[in-house]
């Protein structure tokens, strides 16, 4: 095995003893030690790697193995693994570890992965630059200067920078996707349900949902196939669907909502880039038809008020009683006002946002107001998804109306952070799944920047993004 290709190749090579998973293991360990230092993606590499790949390689050796046994996998760290650490890349959980493994890292474990490391990410995943962790600024691997995007930047940077083949991230408003894009990787949103929350730090649980980062469209859907199904332990899951034959591009349409993308604050050479991407695939087979999405121009505002306002609930139990690292005091609010002050600055004024939108006073006016926008923009998706002579299969969007900003650039203007997620949260508000497939560069200052194209299926309709995206890359 030369480079990395994907986990079924590499599953096969595996199996052939091409490769043993101790050798797997070490050119990735290699190569952190190599790169990180300058890129930072990891927040730490476990040190059991080699006693991990030895398990993986037994199982392999017994002949009981599975695609996924020995691949060597990077988890965000909001995601618990039993008996390792897990801060959210927060001072507040800075020594916490984890008491019980998430259902994804249970399932992973089962299959005999190798974890490689936590990655690096914004404090409690609120942030799109990975500038807001408290341990570290992670770098763009395609230019240093720039963010990877975020919150779910290290498991981007990781990926895209060959320091794990594949990563776990989690997207609210675009988490995922948005660093794939500003990285050059493969991000899934799953449909809200499909893959269970236990065991991930919530943000906002109405939209949280975990995804892969992986450098291709196949790999997306191997691991996305393990981590989908119903899990009693988070009820807003159900059953793995049962996908049924691909249509192919001759019988899939794409709805694209020009009157959303033809905006102000879309880069141009961005626009230029989806635009071509379009014709691209009205080449290939796939029928492109125009959609309107009305009320898809409040999602963005909706979604940071009714973020904000389940945030602050979420953060509360972070009071260094129930969960931790408590600063003494000379009484309990002395005490619960240091131990809450070690959240950083956007962590805080999240809170106070969210406080705020759910007080007596201003409940109508903000937070139902945002609820019913919500009901709006699933109605619209649920519209052209489902109407009787214009239906589409699935919905284009640009991932970011950018390509990856210079560090520093954003950091200190909330408003012009939050921008960046004008066109991924929609399919968070919808509770529907969308993909960001690797769709090309830009050029800033003789560099080439990788650009997403996202697109973006009906509920429980992920073998329609996978259909598309492998067309899509090729
Ligand atoms: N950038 C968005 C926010 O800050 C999304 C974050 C996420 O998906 N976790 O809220």
């Amino acid at each position: 095995m030369k480079e990395f290709q994907t986990i079924k190749k590499t599953h096969k090579d595996l199996l052939d003893r091409r490769i043993s998973v101790l050798e797997l293991c070490d050119l990735y360990i290699e190569r952190i030690k190599d790169k990180d230092g300058e890129i930072s993606a990891f927040l730490e590499v476990f040190d059991d790697v080699k006693d991990r790949a030895s398990e993986a390689q037994k199982c392999i050796d017994e002949g009981k193995a599975t695609v996924l046994t020995g691949i060597p996998i990077a988890v965000k760290d909001n995601i618990l693994i039993k008996d390792r650490k897990v801060s959210a890349a927060s001072a507040l959980l800075k020594d916490f570890i984890a008491p019980y493994d998430s259902t994804v890292a249970e399932k992973l474990k089962k299959e005999k992965v190798v974890f490689l490391g936590r990655t690096n990410m914004d404090e409690f995943a609120m942030g799109a630059s990975t500038e807001k962790s408290a341990f570290a600024v992670t770098r763009n691997p395609n230019d240093h200067t720039r963010v990877p995007g975020g919150s779910s930047g290290g498991s981007a940077a990781a990926v895209s920078a060959g320091l794990a083949p594949v990563a776990l991230g989690s997207d609210t408003g675009g988490s995922v996707r948005q660093p794939a894009s500003f990285c050059g990787c493969v991000g899934l949103k799953p449909t809200y349900g499909s893959v269970s929350r236990f065991g991930l730090i919530a943000m906002g649980s109405s939209l949280d949902q975990i995804g892969p980062l992986t450098k291709n469209v196949s790999d997306s859907e191997v691991v996305f196939d393990l981590l989908s199904g119903k899990d009693p332990l988070d009820s807003t899951t159900y059953e793995k669907s049962v996908f049924g034959e691909d249509k192919g591009a001759g019988h899939t349409t794409i709805g694209v909502p020009w009157h959303l993308i033809e905006q102000d604050g879309v880069d141009k050479d961005v626009l230029e880039n989806f635009k071509n991407n379009v014709s691209k695939l009205e080449k290939e087979g796939y029928k492109i038809r125009e959609i309107e999405l009305p009320h898809l121009k409040y999602t963005l505002s909706a979604y940071y008020v009714l973020v904000q306002a389940e945030i602050s609930s979420n953060m509360a139990r972070f009071d260094g009683i129930r969960y931790g690292t408590k600063v003494e005091g000379k009484d309990l609010l002395e005490e619960y006002m240091k131990t809450r002050s070690l959240f950083g600055k956007e962590v805080k004024r999240r809170i106070m946002a969210g406080n705020y939108v759910l007080s007596a006073g201003y409940y109508d006016t903000y937070y139902n107001k945002a609820y019913t926008v919500r009901r709006f923009a699933i109605s619209d998706f649920e519209k052209v998804f489902t109407d009787a002579k214009k239906k589409v299969d699935a919905v284009a969007f640009p991932t970011s109306p950018v390509p990856a900003f210079k560090i520093g650039e954003r950091n200190e203007d909330p408003v012009q952070m939050y921008m960046a997620d004008v066109f991924t949260v929609p399919a968070n508000i919808a509770g529907i799944p969308a993909i960001s497939i690797p769709a090309g560069n830009v050029e800033r200052e003789g560099r080439k920047l990788p650009v997403g194209f996202q697109l973006m299926a009906p509920w429980k309709r992920e073998d329609t993004l996978f259909s598309i995206g492998r067309s899509f890359e090729k």
